[in-house]
């Protein structure tokens, strides 16, 4: 039997469960005092009977609805808080998923925005130090030219020697001016480096997904037409399966949307066990993958696709915390294979169809485009 582990509850739900708590003790608390002489106010000393809330019922008796206004505000407090409480930890629930990732597009856009920048700046400042240096050089040309000219003209051992200490020093200016220059673009080189590595590393994040760990759909945007091109000229063929969990939003509703996480990154573990070489995986969107397959044949994708529905169909699952059990959970396939000429997106659009055939027809199988 398979099972897995949901990491932790979900600080949302354990948010949500907390304020059920307390607005469940708050009502118990109070429903206590009312019942026996235990009076919130009285017991901080405010006990004013001017102040008592009660009631006479049908038999004439006094029934206590509610002690000094000040218990009655902590009972009010209390249960507002508890319900803001349920509703942010449900809001969380519910929402988080999706807001994770919008914060994690967000944060890779952020950081690449400020990598962009940096370079720039960098850049620019690289050069303004080669101007610099250029227009130091050219100011150092003159004086040379200038002293040369003079040095022709001149038979006083005393204006020459002046001359040649002239031409010493404006020497020794621009070896230094030379020296810092070389310093200043050592650490512009060393800066740059680091720089294009934290851009690559934000354009591989960038190409995965987040819940999974595969590639993503930009992944395939890019590459995809690429195994195309190098299938076409290679004269190689090329296979995409196009793969969709079935049922998957009543699994979200039953069981949460952690367990639906969890689900999709276990069946993403599966894809990535069953290919190899130069086969990948990529998370299509919500609950569907894509396995792109190059230099495989029609009949090598379709029995890949049945040797992992069938793998996934054997597992039983079961909640690792509460024991529940799950079920079975299965999938749906649409195999197609390039054909000579077609672009991406027509291959996609009939993977797509007969996934769409796999559904009609009962899901749990793969359907192929002979
Ligand atoms: P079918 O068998 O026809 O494919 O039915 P289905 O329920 O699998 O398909 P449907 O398109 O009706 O529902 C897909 C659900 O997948 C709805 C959406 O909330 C859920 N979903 C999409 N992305 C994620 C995700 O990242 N995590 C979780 N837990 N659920 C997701
Ligand atoms: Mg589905
Ligand atoms: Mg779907």
């Amino acid at each position: 039997m398979s099972t897995f582990a949901l990491r932790q509850l979900p600080s949302s739900a354990a948010l949500m469960l907390a304020s059920a708590v307390a607005i469940f003790c708050t009502f118990l608390v109070w429903g206590l005092s009312m019942r026996s002489e235990f009076d919130l106010a009285s017991f901080l000393n405010w006990s004013d009977v001017s102040w008592q809330i009660a009631e006479v019922d049908s038999r004439g008796r006094l029934v206590r609805l509610g002690a000094h206004p000040f218990a009655l505000a902590l009972l009010f407090g209390f249960v507002a808080t508890g319900c803001m409480g349920f509703a942010w930890g449900a809001w969380q629930f519910f929402a988080g998923p999706s807001r994770t990732q919008r914060e994690a597009d967000e944060g890779l856009s952020d950081r690449l925005e400020k990598v962009g920048k940096e370079l720039d700046d960098e850049m620019t400042s690289v050069m303004r130090l080669l101007k610099q240096h250029l227009d130091l050089s050219g100011s150092h040309s003159q004086s040379l030219t200038q002293a040369g000219e003079s040095l022709l003209g001149s038979t006083s051992p005393d204006r020459i020697r002046a001359i040649i200490q002239f031409l010493i020093s404006e020497n020794k200016k621009v070896q230094t001016e030379v020296n810092d220059l070389n310093a200043r673009l050592q650490q512009s080189q060393q800066q740059i480096d680091k720089l294009r590595v934290n851009l690559s590393d934000s354009h591989r994040l960038g190409m995965l997904d987040a819940v999974t760990s595969l590639k993503n759909r930009h992944w395939l945007d890019v590459h995809l037409p690429k195994e195309a091109e190098h299938a076409a000229t290679a004269n190689e063929s090329l296979c995409i399966i196009m793969a969709d969990v079935d049922h998957f939003k009543r699994i979200n509703d039953t069981f949460g949307h952690a367990v639906g996480d969890e689900i999709l990154r276990r069946f993403a573990e599966l894809l990535s066990k069953n290919i190899k070489g130069r086969d990948t995986a990529a998370r299509y969107g919500g609950e569907e993958f894509i396995v792109v397959l190059p230099q495989t044949r029609l009949s090598g994708a379709k029995n890949l696709g049945e040797q992992i529905r069938s793998e996934l169909e054997c597992k039983k699952w079961m909640h690792h915390r509460t024991g529940q059990p799950i079920g079975k959970v299965t999938a749906s396939f649409g195999i197609a294979e390039l054909r000579r000429g077609e672009e991406c997106d027509d291959l996609l659009d009939r993977a797509d169809a007969k996934l769409y055939e796999a559904k009609a027809a009962g899901r749990n199988r793969v359907v192929v485009d002979e």
